[in-house]
């Protein structure tokens, strides 16, 4: 099993498949990009597999798959098929824009991969095309319909930003009135690319919570599972829920169950760290299983209480401001 030094037990990696993406959502990355990794840099499906299975060995049971656009990166399939024959992987989930991703599905389900989060910032096609800076709205919302008739697991993703989408956080509650949908509303963080948007967050947790009780009135209060980072609710005679990840207020630090892997090979062991060591470097340094195991226990054995203190000890990069792309949300 593997805990960290404040008794948590980590059973859940999180792999960024890649940093690239084709969309260009504003509180993501700048309209130009950011300085993407080589392709020889990138950890392959390979060394992916070997770190995945390791992990599996010392209790990781859950993998999501995410980037930038998990679907961008060339064959993913090829790595998901490896991952589904992992013995000891008993949930496989993917984090997409919903861009690439219909015409997968069917597969995905044959492989047992049915728990999608969708991200989805606004159903408006204006909106959200100003949010993305792309022109993918029908693509995107084609996707939800297919993915909810087949009846996945599904959670649409949405940041909610001042002046930019407040407008669509109850029509999005209302999409689980009839239907098995969870939204996830979530505090905006400053992983840009650029730093910070705001002096202070204004939608945070509270005001979120607040702007959908005064509209539907007394929410119920969902159960919430184990390592989750959302608070989740329901609207009293709604099929589906909501939730609220305070992801810059980090109020749910203390039953983290998750380590991250970049796209470069970079261990991660809190979203708000900069990077506790490269893995691939070592992989290519020639070390054996053992070798990478003890790699990956010690980086755990010192996980960051919680975000402030990871944080606080970011050495180099100073400020949070690189790419959510980067680091897989
Ligand atoms: N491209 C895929 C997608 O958008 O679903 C997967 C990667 S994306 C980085 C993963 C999640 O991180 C998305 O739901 C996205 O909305 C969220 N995200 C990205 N930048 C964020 C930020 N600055 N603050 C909060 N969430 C962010
Ligand atoms: Fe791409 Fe996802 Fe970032 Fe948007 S949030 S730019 S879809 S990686």
């Amino acid at each position: 099993m593997l805990i960290d030094g404040h008794g948590r037990i980590i059973d859940y990696v999180r792999l960024a498949v890649t940093d690239r993406c084709n969309l260009r959502c504003f509180y993501c990355m700048p309209e130009e990009g950011i300085d993407f990794v080589q392709r020889k840099e990138l950890l392959s499906y390979e060394e992916i597999i070997r770190v995945v299975t390791l992990l599996s060995e010392e209790g990781v049971s859950k993998v999501r798959i995410t980037g930038g656009e998990p679907f961008l990166r060339k064959d993913i399939m090829s790595l998901l098929r490896s991952i589904s024959e992992l013995p000891l992987i008993d949930k496989i989930a993917i984090t997409t824009n919903g861009t690439l991703t219909e015409k997968h599905l069917d597969e995905l389900v044959v492989l047992g991969i049915d728990s999608f989060n969708l991200s989805i910032d606004s159903i408006d096609a204006q909106r959200f095309q100003e949010i993305t800076r792309r022109d993918s709205f029908e693509t995107v919302w084609s996707c939800y319909k297919v993915m909810l008739a087949k009846g996945l697991e599904l959670k649409l993703n949405c940041v909610v930003m001042a002046n930019r989408n407040i407008a669509d956080l109850i029509p999005m509650v209302e999409l689980g009135r009839k239907s098995k949908v969870s939204i996830r509303f979530i505090e905006e963080m400053p992983f840009n690319g650029e730093g910070s948007h705001y002096q202070r967050l204004e939608w945070d947790y509270a005001k979120i919570l607040s702007h959908l009780t005064e509209h539907f009135g007394e929410v119920e209060k969902l159960q919430d599972t184990q390592g989750s980072t959302s608070l989740n609710y329901r609207v009293p005679g709604f099929t589906g829920s909501f939730g609220i990840i305070p992801a810059y207020t980090r109020s749910f630090c203390g039953s983290c169950n998750r380590l991250r892997l970049t796209p470069d090979g970079t261990i991660k062991t809190c979203l708000y760290d900069d990077g506790v060591f490269n893995i691939k470097n070592i992989i290519r340094a020639g070390a054996t299983d053992a070798e990478l195991m003890l790699a990956i226990k010690e980086a755990i054995a010192h996980k960051a209480k919680d975000g402030f203190v990871a944080e606080q000890s970011r050495n180099g990069k100073g400020i949070v401001s690189e790419s959510m792309a980067t680091i897989g949300g």
